[in-house]
């Protein structure tokens, strides 16, 4: 039986979760995405539009193929909590059951229960403010968008996960080390993210026989990751101090997390695995 995987924060074939997608899709998946409601129509126009279409290439020479895509914005569980503003919204008024509670519902009905859960999505409204001057407002923003909203994507999709299914997420290392430019509380939010990872793996693991698992990534030019600002300093400096001497590519990030929702990492369960060239383990830049 092929699996089926809902991967949450793909916009464009540029980031860490269309590499994730494309690795499971060439290890037998059935792909679901999950795009954040503003990004889906330009989303949708350019995968219609074969835009993707390189990019959709698999190593057996087939085309990643999408099953279906359904908007989401992860910041808001149900109906209830989403504002008079933003339902009037008309980017967000042309979509409909884009909570994280409805987008569970609507894949159930849509193809049963799911093996592979993906939380690929970070959001800080001011991430390019150093944490001392970072408002409440943004902080809780940074946490919602990018901690919280993997826990209520994992509370709502559990029930219909299969025994034995895993999930990962993307966190980076600014939540152990001070990376000066990773602001707004976007440390904070990765710091979350990890220790609710290991906290998730248990009840998960327990609740329903699901693995949780966190990739922390090296730096990658996505379109995120340049709305930060010093995207390309990072690159450089992993580059010149990593370990590994080479660029790190979207599909190695895409590949190691096939390897860990996959049953050759049965055993692996709460961890923050680095991919990074090893960056991480260096005490001294060279
Ligand atoms: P990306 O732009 O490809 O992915 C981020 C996605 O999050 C976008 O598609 C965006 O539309 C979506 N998103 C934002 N707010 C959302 C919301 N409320 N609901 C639903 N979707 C929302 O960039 P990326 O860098 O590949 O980011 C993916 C993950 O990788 C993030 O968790 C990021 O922190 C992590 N990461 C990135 C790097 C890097 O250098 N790029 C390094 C380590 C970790």
């Amino acid at each position: 039986r092929g699996k089926k995987a809902f991967i949450a924060g793909v916009a464009d074939n540029n980031g860490y979760g269309w590499a994730i997608a494309k690795s499971l899709a060439a290890a037998g998946a059935e792909i679901l995405l999950g795009t954040w409601v503003p990004a889906l129509n330009i989303f949708e126009t350019s995968l219609k539009r074969g835009k993707f279409d390189d990019s959709r290439m698999l190593p057996n020479g087939s085309l990643m193929e999408i099953a279906k895509v359904y908007p989401l914005d992860a910041i808001y569980d149900s109906p209830e909590d989403v504002p008079e503003d933003v339902k009037l919204n008309k980017r967000y008024a042309g979509a409909k059951n884009w909570t994280v509670k409805e987008v569970a519902e609507c894949v159930k009905n849509d193809f049963g229960n799911i093996d592979i859960l993906v939380h690929s999505l970070a959001n800080g409204s001011e991430v390019t403010k150093p944490l001392l001057e970072t408002s409440r407002k943004g902080y809780l923003a940074a946490i919602s968008a990018s901690s919280y909203s993997y826990v209520s994507l994992l509370q709502h999709f559990l029930p219909i996960m299969n025994p034995g299914g895993a999930s990962i997420s993307l966190t980076y290392i600014a939540s152990e080390r001070t990376i000066p430019g990773y602001g707004g509380g976007m440390s904070s939010a990765k710091a979350a993210l990890e220790s609710d990872t290991r906290v998730l793996a248990f009840e998960a693991g327990r609740k329903g026989k699901i693995r949780v698992n966190t990739i922390s990534a090296g730096p990658l030019g996505s379109r995120a990751a340049k709305a930060i600002g010093f995207i390309e300093k990072m690159i450089d400096y992993s580059y010149v101090n990593a370990p590994l001497q080479k660029e790190l590519l979207a599909d190695e990030v895409g590949n190691a997390a096939a390897f860990l929702v996959s049953p050759l990492a049965s055993a692996v369960t709460g961890s923050v695995v680095y991919v990074d060239n090893g960056l991480n383990t260096m005490g001294l830049a060279t």
